[in-house]
């Protein structure tokens, strides 16, 4: 159990690499703050994102071990109420995990001001507010005996943190800017003794590939770019996550760990 005593959010925790990270998290001895996306009273999309999340409570080992709260990762209040209702139920808050994502496919010309700053917004944003507000409650809080980290950042980018994805601008864009964020805030709080590093997913098997997935040809092609020949798993991101996480990895930072089966070395754009 590598994360025992600790408590770790993980950011868009109801479905696909959030819900393995939250998983393993809580195997691994962790209570864990399941955040996943709301939404108006009466949208049965926002029902059934609160089914998932509570299912993945359950999961867990039930409310002892993990809370689910609904939190939009792009607005600050919504961010602040997420880490203080999580602080509030397990009492301090040790790692998060930036994990939300959204992506639009759309050729640029006729990306909209909405839609762009849609994915800015959750992907960089959100791990702007995240962080920020996490990172001031590792500072106020008394630091574990058994850490030499006070706290773990781990950022979900990808390997369009660095290879042109066309159709994806805004996607790559905000990817991109994770990666600079990870690389800033390593300098800025290392004295701090915070840990920050990305973890770059190529293909992994999620719902946010579905379209991929569901479509053999569009599946074929995406394997043909993968030299290990198989799309990735969520719980082998998670296992990556809880490395970063624990205290084995308080000598790094600043870093982005690929995770892609090679594929990146050889796509220099999708
Ligand atoms: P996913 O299952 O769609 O997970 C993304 C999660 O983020 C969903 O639960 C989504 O909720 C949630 N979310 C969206 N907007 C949010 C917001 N404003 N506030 C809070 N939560 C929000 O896809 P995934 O593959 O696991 O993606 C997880 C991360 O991995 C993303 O950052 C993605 O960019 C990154 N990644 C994935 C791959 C891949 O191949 N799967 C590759 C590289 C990087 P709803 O679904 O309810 O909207």
């Amino acid at each position: 159990m590598r994360l025992a005593g600790r408590v770790a959010l993980v950011t868009g925790a109801s479905s696909g690499i959030g819900r393995a990270i939250a998983l393993r998290f809580a195997a691994e001895g962790a209570k864990v703050i399941v955040n996943y996306l709301g939404g108006p009273d009466g949208d049965p999309k926002a029902a059934s994102r609160k089914a998932d999340a509570e299912a993945v409570v359950a999961a867990c080992g039930g409310p002892d071990r993990a809370i689910a709260i609904a939190a939009d990762v792009s607005v600050r209040e919504q961010v602040e109420a997420l880490v203080q209702g999580g602080v509030a139920a397990f009492g301090r808050l040790d790692i998060a995990v930036n994990n939300a994502g959204i992506e639009i496919k759309k050729p640029f010309l006729e990306v909209t001001d909405h839609e762009w700053d849609l994915v800015i917004a959750v992907n960089l944003r959100g791990p702007f507010l995240v962080t920020q507000t996490a990172v001031r409650q590792m500072m106020a809080q008394e630091p574990l005996p058994d850490m030499e980290a006070r706290g773990k950042i781990v950022n979900i980018s990808s390997t369009h943190e660095d290879i042109p994805f066309p159709q994806y601008t805004a996607y790559c864009a905000s990817k991109g800017g994770v990666r600079m964020l990870t690389r800033n805030l390593a300098i800025e709080l290392s004295p701090m003794k915070i840990n920050i590093n990305s973890v770059a997913p190529g293909a992994i098997a999620t719902p946010i590939n579905q379209s991929v997935l569901q479509d053999p040809q569009e599946t074929k092609n995406a394997l043909s770019e993968i030299p290990w020949g198989r799309f990735g798993k969520p719980e082998e991101v998670a296992g990556m996550v809880v490395w970063l996480a624990s205290p084995e990895a308080d000598y790094v930072s600043g870093s982005t760990f690929y995770q892609d089966g090679a594929l990146a070395l050889q796509v220099t754009q999708y």
